[in-house]
This record gives structure tokens, sequence and C-alpha cells, in this order.
């Protein structure tokens, strides 16, 4: 019998040959390519709902909520099939917020971050009620007060902390070091703290802390949420009414032969540090839950050989996947349709684009592959379609969801009469 090539991608099962043919769930992706055209996003839904179980899981002893980091993979589909589970949002702009709410996760369990929110982003925060602010400086505290006060409603928020902590992940992707844009540096955050308290329509109720995102080791949690503990303690005992604790996302997959914590694990890190606080326990976790969960399937144009290099020529680009190009991401590459182990050959997987950058792979060892062929970059389902653009006008790609032997198209592919009708040629242009 022939020897074959990996059966299942990395860290997740649901994408493995059946009959030679590589599948989401139960479905060929061969029958979605012929349906909507390459290049294509397609999610498992039942790896993503798997995940999300696997995470709440590990919490069922503790008082513990999971909001969704919708920007891992904003789709409604996606945020929808999390938030039927149980799933609270967090959210980083008012378009995820509203993103959140169409997808049926109420205000109530929305969490909103990030370290720029607009006087507008506050407002229609307060006036939806949403269950907390993460608060990351003394004068968006003030904004935040101005706004509430006006609304004549009270914010409740967390302070995200800044607690100096390297997470050993990529430095595009580390936010928890002191010379990072985020949070407040945790040394000064008690005088924060009292400041917040002492402000008309704020609510201080949490500690936040974010340290990072693709982190394959439980010590800088354990070390980040070890510093938390301490602050919520002392903060209680000045008699700050704290109540909750946000620990953030962050924890890493595998994406090639990365050892990640297990998430019981973690868990019982952060029930360990955090058991007998009396706090509520809020994650975000991102990744986590769709970044196995997803695959970008394209098209080989050419098989081009250079000088010193084969390269292997997609219809899939840095505009529809930019991890490789950011962050130096490995994504393994796996053909549709399964191939023996003979015959491998190294060639630099690229797109289209105009730009050096746009390489998903780089001397990949793979098998034997001709134009024509479809091939698929496993796991991007987390930062692959959220971070797309439209660099070199290219559409941005259709993106669908399977579970079992159902799928269905989360988001069609534009036309180019409708990306061309966003713009406006200036009457002073057009006059005759
Ligand atoms: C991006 C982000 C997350 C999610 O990170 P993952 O690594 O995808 O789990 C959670 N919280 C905050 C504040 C974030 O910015």
């Amino acid at each position: 019998m022939t020897k074959l090539a990996k059966t299942e991608a990395p860290g997740a099962p649901e994408f493995a040959y059946r009959k030679g043919e590589l599948c989401a769930d139960n479905v060929p992706l061969a029958r979605i390519a012929d349906e909507v055209g390459t290049p294509f996003y397609v999610y498992s839904g039942t790896q993503i709902e798997r995940r999300y179980r696997e995470f709440a899981d590990a919490f069922s002893d503790a008082r513990a909520t999971i909001c969704y980091s919708v920007k891992a993979n904003p789709n409604l589909g996606v945020i929808a099939t999390l938030g039927k589970l149980g799933a609270g949002a967090d959210v980083v702009s008012e378009g995820e917020f509203r993103r959140a709410l169409a997808a049926g996760i109420p205000a109530s369990r929305v969490i909103f971050s990030g370290i720029g929110k607009t006087a507008s982003e506050l407002e229609f925060a307060v006036a939806h009620d949403v269950h907390q602010i993460n608060v990351e400086s003394v004068p968006e505290l003030e904004a935040l007060s101005a706004v509430a006060t006006r609304l004549g409603r009270t914010a409740r928020i967390a302070i995200r902390v800044n607690p100096d902590v390297d997470a050993r992940t990529h430095a595009k992707i580390t936010t928890g070091k002191k010379e990072n844009k985020f949070g407040i540096d945790i040394a000064h955050a008690a005088s924060a703290y009292r400041r917040a308290a002492a402000m008309p329509g704020i609510a201080p109720v949490g500690i936040a802390v974010h340290i990072g995102s693709q982190l394959t080791s439980l010590r800088p949690f354990e070390t980040a949420f070890r510093r938390v503990a301490e602050l919520y303690r002392s903060l209680r005992a000045q008699g700050i009414p704290l109540e909750r604790l946000d620990l953030g996302g962050g924890v890493g997959i595998r994406y090639k032969d990365e050892t990640p914590p297990a998430i019981a694990d973690y868990a019982a890190s952060a029930k360990r540090i955090f058991g007998n606080s009396g706090a509520s326990l809020s994650f975000e976790p991102g990744r986590y839950l769709v970044g196995n969960a997803g695959v970008l399937v394209a098209k080989i144009v050419y098989v081009k050989k250079g000088v010193t290099h084969r390269f292997i020529i997609l219809d899939a680009a840095m505009n529809d996947l930019i991890r490789p190009a950011l962050y130096d991401a490995w994504h393994e590459i796996m053909p549709l349709n399964e191939k023996a182990r003979r015959g491998w050959k190294e060639a630099d997987v690229v797109g289209p684009v105009c730009e050096t950058g746009d390489t998903f792979a780089t001397r990949r060892k793979l098998p034997p592959v001709e134009a024509g062929e479809l091939v698929a970059l496993m796991s991007a389902g987390a930062y692959g379609a959220s971070m797309g653009s439209g660099y070199n006008t290219r559409l941005p790609a259709p993106e669908v969801l399977v579970r079992g032997s159902q799928f269905a198209v989360i988001r069609a592919r534009p036309s180019y009469d409708a990306v061309l009708a966003q713009d406006h040629i200036p009457p002073w242009l057009t006059a005759n």
C-alpha cells in the first residue's frame, strides 16, 4: 500500500481526507469550490462548537463567561455559531459591537475593549448598556465619564492593566510589555482606580488584562494573573468594590508543531490563582475558538521555474491572508486531492500581488502539484478573512460555513460592479 502524506490538518481533525478528498466535516472542499469558485474561506462549524465546549467545560465549576473576541473572525455566521452556545463577545469597535448585536449576542454579554474608542463609540456602548467597558487610559476615563453623565447613565468599567510580562510570542502581537501601547501600567493602576471611583457616571467593577496572542506557554499567563490577583486584593482592601476579572484571550493553537497549553491546564491555573478571590471571571478567546477551524482554498494558476526557486503561484494572495507577510506565519499547505508520499519537491508558494512579501511559504516541501489543482492553506480561520483587504482591486474571498454535511455561503464574493460603485469621480472631472 502506498504510504500517504499527512491525512489531517495540524490541530483540526475536522479537516481530513475522506476517500482521497480533503473535506471540512463531511463536505469535500472541491464541491464547495465548484459552487463558489476560488479563492474562498471555509470554516468547520463542528470544530468551532467543539472548541467552545472545551473552553466552557474547563470552567464549568467556576463563575466564568466566555466572550468571543470578534476581531479573530467577525463573520455574522461565525459569531452566531458561538452566540447560540452561550458565548458573549469581546469587541474593539462600534462596527464589531454592531456585528455582535446583529448575530444575536445582547449588549449585556458584550465587553468593549480597545485603546482608542471615540466619544461616539463610547456613546453607542453606554446607550446600549454594555456589560463592561475596558478602559485603557485616564483620558479615556474622562471621555467616558462625560458621555455617561450626558446620557444620565453609569458605565461599568474595568481598567486594562499592563502587567509588564513578556508573552514570548511574535513582537507584533505582544501587548503586555510596559513599552507596548496597551493598558495602564500596573504600578499606576491603583491611582487610576481611585480617580475612576471619584468620577461621575463611572462604576469600576473589575480589572482586565490581555498580554498578547498565540501564547504557547502557560508561564506568562500565570505571571500576569498573579500580578492581577495581587492588585485585585489590594484595591478591594482600599474599598474599591471590584467583583470581576477579565483575563483576556491569547491561548495559542497549533499551526505546525507548536505545543500550546491544554485548555484544561490553562483553566486549572486561572482557577488556582483566582479561585478564592470571589470574583467572577471572563475570558476573551479568539484564535483558540476559530483559528484551526478555517482554511483558505486556492487554485494553482501557474508553476514557474525561476533561476534558483520553483514558484507555485496561487489565485489567493496576501490581501486574502496577510499572516505570512505580517508575522512570518506558517500555514500548512494541503492539496485537495490526497497525494502519496513520493516525489515531494521544494517550492515557494506565492500570490499574484505586486509585492515580494506576497509569499505564503518559502522552500516548502510539497507533493507534486500542477497548475489547475486546488490547495488549502490550513488554520486560517483567525485573522485571515478579518484582516483581508482589497489591495490590487482583488475581490474579497467569499466565506462558507460547513456543519456536518451542510454548507452555506456566509459571505458572497462581491461583483466588480459593486466594488467599483464604492468610488465616485468628483464633479469637476465629469463636467464637460
Ligand atoms: C485580540 C484580543 C483578544 C483575542 O486574542 P486571541 O489571541 O485571538 O485569543 C482578546 N482580548 C483583547 C483585548 C484583544 O485585543
